[in-house]
């Protein structure tokens, strides 16, 4: 079976994915595109070569009987309407992050995939696919280094543009490590404080940056996540789990080390593409088999989106006030407890 998707917003993710759909994976076809900038939508057909019905916007293309998945890579604002369109027409949806602006919006979005009665949607939060992730969950699922007890991250990109701000240090960037570090240690977030720490030469006027957030769950464990943005020399994410019994590390990205010049050194990585190309390449497969084989999907769900929401809002209210801000504790619907959890075994 093939499955037949149809694309909303054909910006840089959109584009990568109908790549990767159309060239790399198996069992899947873009057979329907739209975008607001029908330009965009024009020159990825002719890039692609797509044998696409192009439409006037995202409604129409949701009802469309030819489409039976829907990929979701407009601009975020505008995800939960597609997402609640596709729900209520029966389409599987495969959302980028944020599933939708708000908690609310994420809320409404659980209500209505719960009275359809039946799992539709997965969220791009690839990092679970990520080998290193993987491998990393595996020695702390494995009680290898005992009971976690702190963690320490760091999400750095090299500059951001003139259109990044302070909140999307939240929403664009901690988004992912919030997504990824509660799965990895089986825990739910209770509470997180900002601080800012000396602002760095290298960003523009308006934003804040670095910024570190402490995050600390019900279990206890204290998670230091560092966001900067503007570090200048590459894009680099780790993660440390400081354990009872010993410490793991998230892999680095393997690079070839030279000896030249009185120096020994190792590439990093640039583009943020890259880092986690085979792990985008992993959650679209995953998504399309799971569709086949259980028909409906396996991966990170609307409730991950929800909690996701409700986490990076309490993390934006601590921006502002700069106390410690309580996260809300909320209890996961039996629908979402008897969905087949992600099973990153097979990676
Ligand atoms: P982008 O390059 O701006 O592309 C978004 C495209 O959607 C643009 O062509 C935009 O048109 C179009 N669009 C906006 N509203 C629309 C609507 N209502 N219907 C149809 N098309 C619409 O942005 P991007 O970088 O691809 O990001 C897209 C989404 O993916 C964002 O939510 C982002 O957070 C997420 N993302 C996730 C990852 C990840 O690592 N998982 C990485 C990158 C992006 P205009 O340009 O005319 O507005």
């Amino acid at each position: 079976m093939t499955l037949k998707f149809g694309v909303i917003g054909t910006g840089a993710i959109g584009r990568e994915h109908i790549n990767r759909i159309t060239n790399t994976l198996s069992g899947g076809k873009i057979v329907a595109v739209t975008d607001v900038n029908s330009e965009a939508v024009k020159s990825v057909i002719d890039e692609f070569q797509l044998d696409a019905a192009i439409f006037p916007d995202d409604h129409s293309l949701i009802k469309d009987p030819n489409v039976d998945a829907v990929l979701v890579t407009s601009w975020g604002p505008a995800h939960e309407q597609s997402v609640l369109a596709a729900i209520e027409a029966g389409k599987y949806v495969f959302c980028e992050k944020p599933l939708a602006t708000t908690a609310e919006g994420c809320r409404r979005i659980i209500e209505a995939e719960m009275k359809q009665g039946k799992r539709l949607v997965q969220v791009g939060f690839m990092r679970r696919y990520d080998s290193g992730y993987v491998q990393l969950k595996r020695v702390l699922d494995s009680h290898d280094i005992g009971e976690p007890l702190m963690i320490r991250c760091v999400h750095r990109n090299a500059s951001s543009n003139e259109n990044y701000t302070s909140d999307m240090a939240v929403s664009d960037t901690l988004i992912h490590e919030i997504d990824v570090l509660h799965w990895l240690v089986n825990d739910e977030y209770q509470s997180v404080q900002v601080f800012f720490p000396k602002k760095t030469k290298h960003a523009l006027g308006h934003l804040i940056d670095p910024q570190i957030f402490i995050l600390e769950t019900k279990a206890g464990i204290v998670i230091q996540a560092e966001v900067f943005v503007n570090c200048n020399y590459g894009y680099d994410i780790q993660c440390e789990v400081i354990g009872e019994d010993g410490v793991a590390y998230l892999p680095d990205v393997s690079s070839v080390v030279t000896r030249k010049e009185g120096k020994r050194s190792t590439e990093i990585l640039v583009d943020w593409k890259l880092r986690f190309q085979d792990a985008y390449d992993k959650e679209l497969q995953d998504f399309m088999d799971s569709i086949r084989i259980t028909g409906k999907p396996n991966g990170p769900s609307s409730w991950d989106g929800y909690i996701a929401a409700i986490t990076s809002d309490a993390c934006l209210k601590a921006q502002q006030t700069g106390e410690k801000e309580l996260i809300q504790p909320v209890e996961k619907p039996v629908f979402y407890l008897n969905t087949p959890r992600f099973s990153f075994k097979q990676y």
